[in-house]
């Protein structure tokens, strides 16, 4: 157990039990949609070797990564019967590696499918693909004069696999916008022109909207814990951070605090530097904004916080709880990744995504794989 770990700064507690609960939970809402698990990004940040285990045994068989390097990092891990598709299509190039790792890509434009029906004429064999509309966000996936150019040649897919059709929802975090019905009805228009391939619309937040899901339903953040949707979260929490004290001082009124003096004390104070800074990817932005917690007592952030510590404002917090090597609680019970976030300026994605790499990381329950065959991106 790493809370023992004198080594690293900070404790990142990783609960795959209540990822695989929130999977759980969004397999409730959207059924009979089945859920493939968005895995990009080192799982947002949690590690993708030990989320994609944990979901394989929860049943989750569609994994989700942005690039063809985060599919061949993850091939151990991928199991039998499962598949890893690449959400950032086809590039240029990569075709015969997507191929013989056995990816599957989602083309975005013609020219990709173009390129992986040639690799497909190469290899003489059908190659699997997804098939991405663009219905209204305007980043990726087909237009409408592209399906009707792929409709003209129908031919142009009998060298290829089909084996869903998608697109993604720009406003789907906010229930009442009415771009989200706009963009179900364009995609079931395309739809229409493909009858007998599975679809999928909806990410975490599109699984919480109050109609059907189509057939399958891409999760991330739901699945790491964040807030699908503006209001109430359902999800359970599955990241605690907890940050080390390392030095305890008093200081009088008029000091100053960190880089730049920007916060002043009217009053004497008692600080407590903390071994986590913006190389951690604890933001910034947080500097004279955030706060931590000593269990339960709320210390604010005070000053800009520094490339490898901050400083946290103890004043009100009972001496006994704070002391050096002592634990302060920057996400847990009382402050939550969406709370942080707000707190940011930012959202839940972008403060999961940046956790540092210098945390001791613990994983709860163990993962039942050889921890020595993780490969660290
Ligand atoms: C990242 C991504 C998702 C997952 O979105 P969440 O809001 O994290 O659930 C789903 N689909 C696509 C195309 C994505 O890029």
């Amino acid at each position: 157990m790493t809370a023992s770990d004198m080594t690293a700064g900070a404790i990142l507690g990783i609960d795959l039990d209540a990822i695989v609960d929130n999977y759980r939970l969004i397999k409730q809402r959207s059924a009979p949609a089945a859920v493939a698990a968005v895995v990009k990004a080192d799982a947002y940040g949690l590690g993708a070797m030990q989320v994609v285990a944990a979901l394989q045994n929860a049943g989750c068989r569609l994994f989700f990564v942005a690039h063809l390097s985060e599919a061949i990092a993850l091939r151990e891990a991928i199991g039998n019967g499962a598949e890893i598709a690449l959400l950032n299509g086809l590039q240029p190039g990569a075709e015969p590696a997507c191929a013989e790792l056995g990816a599957v890509p989602v083309l975005n434009s013609l020219d990709q499918i173009g390129r992986w029906t040639e690799q497909a004429e190469a290899l003489n064999m059908r190659l699997p693909c997804m098939i991405q509309f663009d219905t209204g966000m305007s980043r990726l996936g087909l237009s409408s004069d592209e399906v009707q150019a792929l409709l003209g040649r129908r031919t142009a897919l009998d060298g290829l696999d089909v084996r869903l059709v998608m697109s993604h929802l720009a406003c789907a975090d906010d229930p009442e916008d009415p771009s989200n019905r706009d963009q179900a009805r364009a995609f079931d228009a395309f739809c229409a022109h493909f009858p007998d391939i599975p679809r999928s619309l909806d990410n975490s937040g599109g699984a919480m909207l109050a109609r059907a899901h189509y057939d399958v339903v891409r999760a991330g953040i739901a699945l790491y814990g964040g807030a699908p949707q503006n209001g109430p979260n359902p999800m359970r929490p599955a990241v605690t951070l907890h940050a080390r004290v390392i030095q305890l001082r008093t200081v009088a009124a008029g000091a100053g605090v960190g880089y730049g003096l920007t916060h002043r004390f009217d009053r004497p104070a008692r600080l407590a530097t903390l071994s986590i800074g913006y190389a951690d990817g604890w933001p910034r932005s947080l500097s004279n904004r955030g706060a931590a917690h000593v269990a339960g007592h709320r210390a604010p952030i005070v000053g800009r916080i520094s490339m490898d510590s901050l400083t946290i404002d103890v004043s009100n917090v009972p001496e006994h709880l704070v002391f050096p090597g002592s634990l302060v609680e920057l996400l847990g019970p009382h402050q939550s990744l969406d709370d942080v976030a707000r707190d940011a300026g930012t959202i839940s994605y972008e403060i999961l995504t940046q956790l540092g790499r210098r945390y001791a990381r613990t994983y709860l329950p163990s993962p039942s794989f050889d921890q020595q065959k993780v490969v660290q991106p």
